[in-house]
């Protein structure tokens, strides 16, 4: 059985924000936290994601706005249940700057600094619902250990944690890794490991992973990506095609090798090497 790591950890002198970047694309992510108690899932249950207070420009109750979005996502064809729970569940107005609160629900990307943005709803719920048809799910129907590249604002993080035991996210943008984190904290989620790091190298600490999820756009799978995941896993990654357009790609681990399907064309922000 491998080592797990153990939280929070100390991070090492040469990863320490001193203003110094490290040079681009060397070492592992470093884990900066873990977001909180343990047992449970703080999100679920009476809607405790909503303790929090409400932005002004939603109106005082944001889970009727989050449930209509939720409707329109299974009318759409999002058929798997724990996808749309979980999207219930995430207050999504809480990752985005107060100005764009309003659109928080509708099924649009948004801008979340750094010229980066939030993927929309649709999206999300697609690319895990996907990857939930192709990972290794434990008895309780969670997956197990997933990575996700590109953490951006935290919220698909969030997402992610109440459909897996574990969430490892990794980020290459050190003011969205402190912004994510800065969203995540209040919600207290004790399994999502947030990460600063170039993601093209994976996070081998945290492999095998049941799943792998992309939130940028590469020219191809890195190979870190296909070695860290587990025999019975899939990754799921916005890569770019033979035309030049980019695709949803969905690669299987299996124990006869690997198997690889092209979906939709997609539209994501590119995937980098190195930190930031
Ligand atoms: N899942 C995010 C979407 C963020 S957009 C959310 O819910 O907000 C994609 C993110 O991928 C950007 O923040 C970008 O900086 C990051 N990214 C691009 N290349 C990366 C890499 N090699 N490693 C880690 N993150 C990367």
């Amino acid at each position: 059985m491998k080592q797990r790591p153990s939280f929070p950890v100390r991070m090492p002198a040469s990863n320490a924000p001193t203003g110094k970047p490290m040079p681009a694309g060397t070492g592992p992510a470093t884990v900066v936290k873990t977001l909180g108690a343990k047992r449970g899932h703080p999100l679920g249950g009476a809607d405790a994601a909503l303790a929090a207070p409400v932005p002004s420009g939603l109106g005082m109750d944001s889970s009727a706005v989050r449930a209509s979005m939720v409707r329109k996502l299974a009318e759409s064809g999002v058929g798997d249940a724990q996808v749309l729970a979980a999207m219930g569940q995430v207050p999504r107005h809480q990752f985005v700057d107060s100005a764009l609160v309003t659109q928080a629900y509708e099924d649009t990307s948004l801008p979340i600094g750094l010229g980066q943005t939030i993927s929309k709803p649709s999206v999300v719920a697609r690319m895990i619902e996907l990857l939930r048809q192709g990972a290794l799910l434990q008895a309780n129907g969670l997956m197990g250990r997933v990575l996700e590249i590109g953490t951006g604002c935290g919220y698909q993080a969030a997402v992610l944690s109440c459909v897996a035991s574990e969430v490892y996210s990794i980020e290459r943008l050190r003011g969205l890794h402190d912004k994510a984190r800065d969203n995540l904290r209040p919600m207290r989620l004790p399994n999502v490991h947030l990460l600063f790091g170039d993601g093209m190298l994976g996070y081998a600490k945290g492999a095998p992973y049941a799943a792998i999820i992309a939130a940028a756009g590469g020219e191809a799978v890195p190979q870190a990506w296909l070695d860290q995941l587990a025999v019975g896993g899939r990754v799921i990654a916005p890569t770019v095609t033979a035309h030049g357009q980019q695709a949803l790609l969905v690669i299987d681990k299996t124990s006869q090798g690997l198997r690889q399907q092209q979906l939709e064309p997609v539209h994501f922000v590119p995937l980098k090497s190195g930190i930031a």
